[in-house]
C-alpha cells in the first residue's frame, strides 16, 4: 500500500519557473518603458525591484497590504528612487507586468516530466498564494492545468500559506486525510512551516541548494528526487 495518496504542489518556482518568467517579462517591460535613461542598467532596476517586493509580499501575506497596493507599489518605490514620480507611469508597468508574466511558460527542470509519472498512482493538486487571475492563466498556458485535481489560491480562500486555515481548507476540499497527504515546495516559511503547523508531511524543494540549519524530512534538488520520498 502506498503511503500517500494527494500531493500537494507549490505553483510559483516549484513548478512554474518564476525567476526565469519573471526576468523576461521585466526586460521586456524594461525596454518598452525606456527605463535605461533612469536606471544605472536592468541589474540595478531588478535589484532594487526584488528588494522591495519581497518585503511587501510578507506585508501582503500578513494582510497588511491589497493586491493592487503590492502591485503598484512594488515599481512605484524604485522608480520614484530614480526619479520617475510619475504614478501613471508605475501604474501601467504594474498592469503590463501583471498581463504578461502569465503568459511566459518557462518551468523547473524536469516539472513535466515527474507530474507524467506521478498522475498515474497520485491524486495532484495545487496549492499557491498568488493573484487568483494571474494564477489560473500560468496554469493553462504552461499546460500544466490537467495534471491537477484541484488549484487551491489563497486569495480565492481567504486564507494565505503558512496559515493553518489554508492547508486545513485545501485537505479537506480534496477529501484527502493529513496522513495520505504531502506537501511539496521551495519556501521554507510559508510552504513547509505552514505543512509542519498543520501536520503534513512535506518534501523541501531547494532547487538552488540555498544552506540552511533546519532538520527537515525530506529535501530535494531536482523534482525527479520526489519519488524517493514518497515510500
Ligand atoms: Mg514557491
Amino acid at each position: 500500500m502506498q503511503k500517500y495518496k494527494h500531493l500537494f504542489f507549490d505553483l510559483d518556482h516549484t513548478l512554474w519557473d518564476f525567476e526565469t518568467n519573471s526576468l523576461h517579462t521585466l526586460l521586456q517591460l524594461f525596454d518598452k518603458y525606456r527605463l535605461s535613461s533612469s536606471f544605472i542598467s536592468f541589474d540595478d532596476f531588478y535589484e532594487r525591484y526584488q528588494k522591495h517586493n519581497q518585503m511587501l509580499w510578507i506585508h501582503y501575506r500578513e494582510g497588511k497590504m491589497t493586491k493592487a497596493q503590492l502591485n503598484f507599489d512594488r515599481f512605484h518605490t524604485p522608480f520614484n528612487q530614480v526619479g520617475i514620480s510619475d504614478e501613471t507611469i508605475a501604474q501601467n508597468f504594474a498592469r503590463d507586468y501583471i498581463a504578461i508574466s502569465p503568459t511566459k511558460t518557462a518551468l523547473m527542470p524536469h516539472a513535466i516530466e515527474v507530474l507524467e509519472q506521478l498522475k498515474q498512482s497520485y491524486t495532484l493538486h495545487v496549492i499557491t498564494n498568488g493573484f487568483k487571475e494571474v494564477q489560473y492563466l500560468k496554469l493553462k498556458n504552461s499546460k500544466l492545468r490537467p495534471y491537477f485535481s484541484k488549484i487551491f489560491i489563497s486569495e480565492t480562500i481567504g486564507a494565505s500559506k503558512p496559515k493553518t486555515a489554508f492547508f486545513e481548507y485545501a485537505v479537506k476540499s480534496a477529501n484527502a486525510r493529513k496522513k495520505e497527504s504531502l506537501v511539496v515546495g521551495d519556501n521554507l516559511e510559508t510552504d513547509i512551516d505552514g505543512a509542519i503547523n498543520f501536520g503534513l508531511d512535506y518534501i523541501y524543494f531547494n532547487p538552488n541548494k540555498i544552506e540552511h540549519k533546519r532538520q527537515l524530512m525530506n529535501e530535494i534538488s531536482d523534482l525527479k528526487e520526489i519519488t524517493t520520498c514518497l515510500k
